[in-house]
Order: structure tokens, then C-alpha cells, then sequence
């Protein structure tokens, strides 16, 4: 270790980097197993995205419509555009059901139905009878707040269980031994500016997305994907980074949410002719199908000149017909930030909204018990011992080429608990940790040495603000061969501008200059694997939607993207293939065909 960093050893049997939902639930799970748990986190725990989450958490509880998990997993599967892994689609619409019970159990204090059952909206995607009938009421809800009550209520009961957090700690590498296992993280205290080894059995990433690398999104300025970064520089692959999902409704101008959840309860989007364009492109599900299918409407309308407003740039969302009462119970949240951000009464005139950057399919490839993979020529599916990934940082994945909304909450739960669950089966609480060289985790430090002294010409903002924009133009909703090919130039242009970065403040205590040019580095590397992957598919697929090539393409196509990145920025990619069947005969798995809604 440079001398000028001494370094704080501690021992852990689990270390779980990240306190969001995901990390929470796994920290608690892991707690609950017996073993000695870490959970470190870069914001206070409730501060995670997790605490915005707005509409729901699926489950096929049927408390207020007809219900089956089947459905949800066909819904899945159908609204991944069959790019999910189907036996973890099943584990996960399958556990949704006891897993929210445990929720309910746990004390999130759901919206409650008259007969005092936990209450359930309708949200795009998530149908009855296998995609054919109608809505289900399936997003359990806590008004529009379901984030905020879940997250609560895991930091409370991970406390009463007595698991141990490292608040504001900024984890900057993974430890990875000669034989390719993980052994731990290091980690910058921003506090005191004090350097820390965590050495553990089983280090479980739980770091969220990335939504930061684009100019407007819905996420917080925390989501910078940093457990995606470091696997990337653990000489690890990423999956699926071309697929970004554009959530249809963000404010107008400012990006923020509006949750699906209004469409859920009635709202319907207009045109600037007024027209219910969505019945044109969506018969049947109409303002409630998949978020891929109403983003790419709404783009289309504004193309073709029926955009709103003066510069016929946005769509109307139009909640003024309902209940204001019901507004009033179900939709506070969203009713108070329509006021704060567009200036509008939801209850007299419709929000002006257009689709916005809000949750990325892609991240760290695992199994459905959490387990970080890495392919190789012989096993598609190899496991990296000592390494588990859950939540938006991972990719299980679930939701294949675009997510339905509110599988995310689901996906954070059922799988922060899988992993946990897999942690007692290959780690026995106490055991010994081997010896590790001296120099563990050196390039990490000597990392942010480099950084904490650059002199070079170029502001974090500048850079940043320019990965943004390429982001931004260049692998939107609708991408071209010559589109993306621009932006891999771009991208690669910024991405070499940051050896030129220069920062003001070299101090260790609380130097937020540094931590946002860590974090943008971390920003950077995604953006440039994400580039990369979405150049290279040549089909339409979910969310991935290409002018040149409108088609899903099976044939060639009906794989995981796998994409590694060297020092020199160089992007090598290669492929999975999608797992087409299911854990247990109770279902069958579904073959892909035509998607409508
Ligand atoms: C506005 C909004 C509304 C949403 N609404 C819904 C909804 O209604 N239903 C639904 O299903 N989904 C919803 N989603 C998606 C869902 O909320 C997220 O995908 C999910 O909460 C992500 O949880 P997570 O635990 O993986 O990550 P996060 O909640 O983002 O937590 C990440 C954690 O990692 C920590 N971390 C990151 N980097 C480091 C580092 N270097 N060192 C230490 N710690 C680090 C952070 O401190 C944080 O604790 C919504 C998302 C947004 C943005």
C-alpha cells in the first residue's frame, strides 16, 4: 500500500457493497443466516434510489383481481421480448408471493383494500390469462410511495437484527486473487478520508444502475453503476448494456417521475390533436402496454408533428378526469412533484411529459441464486467464487430486453434474498481467511492517488457533461448504424479525454471533487460498453429498437450480449445463450413468437 494511505483491516464472512433495497434485503437475510455481515454504503441507507421507487412491487396475490404467477411469468417473459433467462423469471414471479408477505410481515405498510388486504393496482404489461384478458391489479402498493416504505422498513428490521453498516464509505475495487476468486473490497471512509480493507467470503454487490451516463433521466445522482465499474476492471464481462429502458412519463424538461402507476389508476396520454394516440399502436393493452412499446409511440408522434406545446416537443398526460380524492390517496407523491416541477394542478390540467432514461436491463451476469458468472468456452454459465451481484447492478436476468414496471422492487427483494440464502450454503460462519499479499488492492489506491493529484486541463463537469450528451443523442429510444457509430467515435474521444482531468481539491476528508471524478470514470467505462453492444446487435428487441434493422431476429440474435473492456479502453464482446426453460414442471417454458399488445 502507498505509504501515504494506512490502511484499516477488517473481517468479514459476507460484505455487501450497497444499501439499497437489494443490498438491504441481503444484508438482512445474510444477518438472519448467522453470519458476520458488512453492509457499506457511499449515502446513508435510506438515501438509495430504492427510496423514490413510486408505483409497486408485483405479485400474483390476487387480491383484487384474478391472478396466477404464471400469468406474471408469462407477462415477463413476453415484455422481455423472450431475452429473459426463464428459469429465474419463474424463481422470481414464483418467491413475489411470499416474498411480499414477508414484506407485509416485515411492517412496509402497504395501501390496504376495505377487507384490509394489501392493495393492488393495475401497471403496464401485467395481464390476465396468459397476455389475453385483461389488466391485472397486481403492483402491491404503499400510495405512491412503495420505495420509500420498503426501504425504511429493511434498514429498520437489518438494525433490530443487529447487522452492521459502514455509512458513507465509497467502495472503490474488488480484491480478486490469482485464481480468479473475489476475497474482498477496498474502501475510502469520505468521512475521515481513512482507506479500509474489507476481506470477506462472499463480497455481494448491490451498487444499482447506472442512469447517470445520460443527460436526463429519472435516477439519482448517486446511480453511477460503481459494482458495474469494478467488475468491468476485474477483467469481468457486463451483459445486455445496449438495453436502457426509456420509462414513458418523465416531466417534461425536468426528468423526474411520474409513475406508471397514473395510467395505472386511469390516466391516458394525448397528443397535440388530442388524439388517445396509444389506442393506434396498442389496441388492447392501449396506456398500459410495455414501457418500451409506449416510449417509442410517444417518440414517433413527436417526430411526425403531433408533439405538444409551442415547439411541438412533448405529450400530455391527463389525470384531471379522475377523483381528486382518489388523486388525493393514491397518487400524493406524484401530485405534489407534478406541482413542484411543470407548476401543474393534476387536478385541473395534464402534466407535459416525455420518455426519459430510467432503468438499465444490463449489469453484472448471474444465476438466479445470485451468483456472479463468467463465461467461458466450456460453461456458459461458470461461477466466480467469493462474488455475488443483486438488484439493478445485476443481470439475471429478469428482464431481458425491457422491464416491466414494478419487477424491479420484486427483483431487488426476491433476489437479495436468494443471495443470501446461497451465502450459508458455501460459506460456514467464522472460517479462517487465507493470507492475502500486501499489495491486495494497491491499484485501487494508486487509482485514486492518480486522480486525487491530477493537473490536467478538464473539468469532471466538462467531461461528464459531454459523456452525457453522447449518451444523450446517440443511443437513444430510436438507434441507426451511422448514429451509433458516431457515438462509439464520441464516446471513445471522451473517454480518452479523461487521462487530461484535473481536480482542485487534494484533500481525503469529505472531497466530493474527487468522488464525482471516481464516479465518473465509473460512468464512463458503462457508457462505453453500452455503446459498443448496442452498435454490434443488428435487430430491433425491447429497448433496444434499430431504424435499420425493425425486426427481432431470433435466429441470430436470441442471445446475452457479454462485453468486456481492457485498460486501453478496448471492447471485446462475445455472447450467452438465454436460458429457454424452466426450474420445475409446474410451468412450461414459453417459445418466443410475435409481440403485441
Ligand atoms: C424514480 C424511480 C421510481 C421507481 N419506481 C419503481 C417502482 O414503482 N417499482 C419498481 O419495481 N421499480 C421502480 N424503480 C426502479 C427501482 O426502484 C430500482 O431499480 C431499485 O430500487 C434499485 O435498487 P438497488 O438496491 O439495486 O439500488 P439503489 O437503491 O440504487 O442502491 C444502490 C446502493 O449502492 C450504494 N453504492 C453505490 N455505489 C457505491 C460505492 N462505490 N460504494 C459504496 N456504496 C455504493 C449506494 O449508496 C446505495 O445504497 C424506480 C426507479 C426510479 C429511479
Amino acid at each position: 500500500m502507498p505509504a501515504a494511505y494506512p490502511i484499516t483491516e477488517h473481517t468479514y464472512d459476507v460484505v455487501v457493497v450497497g444499501a439499497g433495497g437489494a443490498g438491504l434485503r441481503a444484508t438482512l437475510g445474510a444477518t438472519i443466516e448467522g453470519l458476520k455481515t458488512a453492509c457499506i454504503s457511499k449515502v446513508f441507507p435510506t438515501r438509495s434510489h430504492t427510496v423514490s421507487a413510486q408505483g409497486g412491487i408485483a405479485a400474483a396475490l390476487g387480491n383484487m383481481s384474478n391472478d396466477d404467477w404464471r400469468w406474471h411469468m408469462y407477462d415477463t417473459v413476453k415484455g422481455s421480448d423472450w431475452l429473459g433467462d426463464q428459469d429465474a423469471i419463474e424463481y422470481m414471479c414464483r418467491q413475489a408471493i411470499p416474498a411480499v408477505i414477508e414484506l407485509e410481515h416485515f411492517g412496509v405498510p402497504f395501501s390496504r383494500t376495505e377487507l384490509g388486504q394489501i392493495y393492488q393496482r393495475p401497471f403496464g404489461g401485467h395481464m390476465m390469462e396468459f397476455g389475453d384478458g385483461a389488466p391485472a391489479n397486481r403492483a402491491c402498493a404503499a400510495a405512491d410511495r412503495t420505495g420509500h416504505a420498503i426501504i425504511h422498513t429493511l434498514y429498520q428490521q437489518s438494525l433490530r437484527h443487529n447487522a452492521e453498516f459502514f455509512v458513507e464509505y465509497f467502495a472503490l475495487d474488488l480484491i480478486m486473487d490469482e485464481e480468479g476468486v473475489c476475497r474482498g473490497v477496498i474502501a475510502w471512509n469520505l468521512e475521515d478520508g481513512s482507506i479500509h480493507r474489507f476481506r470477506a467470503h462472499m463480497v455481494i454487490l448491490a451498487t444499482g444502475g447506472y442512469g447517470r451516463t445520460y443527460l436526463t433521466c429519472t435516477s439519482a445522482h448517486t446511480c453511477t453503476g460503481d459494482g458495474n465499474a469494478m467488475v468491468l476492471r476485474a477483467g469481468l464481462p457486463l451483459q445486455d448494456m445496449e438495453f436502457i429502458q426509456f420509462h414513458p412519463t418523465g416531466i417534461y424538461g425536468a426528468g423526474c417521475l411520474i409513475t406508471e402507476g397514473a395510467r395505472g389508476e386511469g390516466g391516458y396520454l394525448t397528443n397535440s390533436e388530442g388524439e388517445r394516440f396509444m389506442e393506434r399502436y396498442a389496441p388492447h393493452a392501449k396506456d398500459l402496454a410495455s414501457r418500451d412499446v409506449v416510449s417509442r409511440a410517444m417518440t414517433i408522434e413527436i417526430f411526425e408533428g403531433r408533439g405538444c406545446g409551442p415547439a411541438k416537443d412533448h405529450i400530455l398526460l391527463h389525470l384531471e378526469h379522475l377523483d381528486p380524492q382518489m388523486l388525493h390517496q393514491r397518487l400524493p407523491g406524484i401530485s405534489e412533484t407534478a406541482k413542484i416541477f411543470s407548476g401543474v394542478d393534476v387536478t385541473r390540467e395534464p402534466i407535459p411529459v416525455l420518455p426519459t432514461v430510467h432503468y438499465d436491463m444490463g449489469g453484472i451476469p448471474t444465476n438466479y441464486r445470485g451468483e456472479v458468472i463468467r463465461p467461458t468456452d466450456s460453461d456458459p454459465d461458470a461461477v466466480i467464487p467469493g462474488l455475488m451481484a443483486v438488484g439493478e447492478a445485476a443481470c439475471v436476468s429478469v428482464h431481458g430486453a425491457n422491464r416491466l414496471g414494478c419487477n424491479s422492487l420484486l427483483d431487488i427483494v426476491v433476489f437479495g434474498r436468494a443471495a443470501a440464502h446461497r451465502a450459508i450454503e458455501v460459506v460456514q460462519p467464522g472460517t479462517a481467511h487465507p493470507p492475502l499479499p500486501d499489495s491486495a488492492g494497491d491499484a485501487a489506491v494508486a487509482r485514486l492517488d492518480r486522480i486525487r493529484h491530477s493537473k490536467g486541463g478538464r473539468k469532471t463537469a466538462e467531461i461528464r457533461t459531454e459523456m452525457q450528451r453522447t449518451m444523450q443523442n446517440n443511443c437513444a429510444v430510436f438507434r441507426t448504424a451511422e448514429v451509433l457509430r458516431d457515438g462509439v467515435d464520441k464516446i471513445d474521444r471522451v473517454a480518452k479525454s479523461f487521462a487530461d482531468i484535473g481536480i482542485s481539491d487534494r484533500s481525503m476528508i469529505w472531497n466530493s471533487d474527487l468522488m464525482e471524478a471516481l464516479e465518473l470514470q465509473n460512468l464512463m467505462e458503462q457508457a462505453v460498453v453500452a455503446l459498443y453492444s448496442a452498435e454490434n446487435r443488428t435487430e430491433s428487441r425491447g429497448a433496444h429498437a434499430r431504424d435499420d434493422f425493425p425486426e427481432r431476429d431470433d435466429e441470430n440474435w436470441l442471445k446475452h450480449t457479454v462485453a468486456w473492456l481492457d485498460g486501453g479502453g478496448k471492447v471485446t464482446i462475445g455472447y450467452r445463450p438465454v436460458h429457454l426453460f424452466t426450474l420445475s414442471n409446474e410451468v412450461q417454458a414459453f417459445p418466443p413468437k410475435a409481440r403485441s399488445y
